[in-house]
């Protein structure tokens, strides 16, 4: 560890996080950098023994676990170990955002230390829940545990790359321009690419010098492939990308444009981080002291490497209890031993997220790799963006150059109606841009009928 490392540890952490009330920080984040090395037993003991606190912690100060257990005739005593998850009921987005507010509150948490949150999500509607500090410090040493996994430090310069920039201590305003200039954590706006941006933002990099850089994966590939167009390149030693699927094409074009630095991917969403990759690279691991996750379909827990649901328990949050939600990605497990050493299981496979695959009427999935890597091959187009209006309707929206032909607009529809089937009707759209969403993604892939259906995997 740096000398500059150790000291902002050591000296500026403590004080910043207890000044501002996330004081949980550091201890949890000492507790996670410990327990990964763990065999992953003893971090299946550590689970159930905080299954156990939670459970008897809902039990007694949120109404609709506590009717819920009565209904079923169970006590806390009966939820003993994550195989007893499966007694309670599988909650999602919907339900949720319907009773936070009331059923699902955490009674003993005094209303003003309760913080209401929402997820960023895409298209549907958002999730609306509550968090307190405690919750987000410890949501924040997750975070900062997968930074450590990729090399790195307090103190080391990074990078992210969204619409607009996080400001971690929020009514802190000094607090979080002091952590910014502290951290060393420079931000670009992902809101507009255009050539003089893009060579601005090279020179920053350069500049900057980052350790780490961050941010949405289509973003982070859409800057990659610009950059590979106009022949630049700045070695980042570790990108962490995140929100989205990261197709193996990404992949290796967020590699070049930033070689000879590593891609990770990170896992996270509707405010929890979930799993991120090592540098073995062999799936993602889970931050099971958090979180246990269980992958289902049709409602039934799969075996280990079957592809299902991703349904998550968090195992420090009661403000809003997040018990066997139903995160609507697609996903396996595995709890083979990683080369890396750490006990945490991983997601052998996350095939993204529910919105980034469609099904058609006679259950076809298409997926986001599909279309990105097709793309990846047409260089009269610029910009993509695939939306599902119904079942079976489906809208492309197309950004191209003037070498756009007769033959590049033929292949589309041929490769399209070769992915859909015969039944799938389908319009291309030429459009001059594709927008972010409000968050900042550049999603590739929409479905204005799939959020929220039960999964047909
Ligand atoms: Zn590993």
């Amino acid at each position: 560890m740096s000398r500059y490392s150790r000291f902002l540890r050591k000296a500026v952490l403590p004080l910043g996080s207890r000044l501002a009330g996330y004081g949980d920080f550091l201890p949890y984040l000492e507790s996670l950098e410990a327990s990964q090395w763990w065999s992953y037993d003893q971090i299946q003991a550590l689970q159930n023994a905080k299954l156990r606190r939670l459970i008897a912690h809902v039990y007694e100060h949120v109404p609709f676990y506590r009717q819920v257990m009565d209904q079923r005739g169970l006590k806390p005593a009966d939820i003993q170990t994550a195989d007893d998850l499966v007694k309670l009921p599988i909650v999602d987005k919907k339900a949720l955002t319907q009773h936070y507010d009331a059923g699902l509150r955490d009674h003993s948490i005094p209303r003003k230390q309760l913080i209401h949150a929402t997820s960023s999500g895409s298209t549907a509607e958002r999730l609306h829940y509550w968090t307190t500090k405690s919750q987000k410090a410890k949501k924040w040493a997750g975070l900062f545990r997968w930074w450590e996994m990729v090399g790195y430090e307090f103190g080391d310069p990074y990078v992210t790359f969204q619409l607009a920039p996080n400001q971690g201590f929020k009514g802190w305003p000094l607090v979080g321009r002091l952590e910014w200039l502290l951290l060393r954590h420079h931000w670009l706006s992902a809101q507009e690419m255009t050539d003089e941006v893009l060579a601005q933002y090279v020179e920053n990099l350069r500049a900057w010098r980052p350790k780490l850089f961050r941010s949405y994966a289509s973003t982070l590939y859409y800057l990659a492939k610009r950059m590979n167009e106009a022949g630049l390149n700045v070695h980042v030693p570790a990108i962490l990308t995140t929100g989205e699927t990261l197709t193996d094409h990404m992949r290796e074009t967020i590699a070049r444009a930033f070689a000879p630095g590593e891609v990770f991917n990170e896992y996270g969403g509707d405010g929890m981080q979930i799993a991120a990759e090592c540098h073995e690279h062999q799936g993602m691991h889970i931050n099971a002291e958090t979180y246990i996750v269980e992958i289902v379909k049709d409602g039934k827990r799969v075996a280990e490497g079957e592809l299902g649901e991703v349904v998550l328990t968090n195992l420090e949050a009661t403000a809003t209890p997040f018990i066997r939600y139903n995160i609507h990605d697609v996903a396996a497990l595995t709890t083979a031993p990683c080369a890396c050493g750490r006990g945490l299981p991983r997601l052998s496979h996350l095939e993204g997220r529910l919105t980034d695959m469609f099904v058609t009427s006679d259950g076809h999935w298409l997926t986001v790799h599909q279309f990105t890597a097709f793309f990846a091959k047409v260089h009269s187009v610029k910009a993509f963006q695939v939306i599902q209006k119904e079942v079976d309707f489906i809208v492309i929206k197309l950004v191209v150059d003037d070498h756009f032909s007769q033959a590049d607009h033929q292949r589309i529809i041929d490769t399209f109606r070769g992915y859909m089937g015969p039944n799938v009707r389908f319009e291309l759209q030429f459009v001059d841009d594709i927008p972010t969403t409000p968050v900042g993604k550049r999603r590739f892939f929409i479905s204005e009928v799939i959020q929220g259906a039960p999964s047909k995997v």
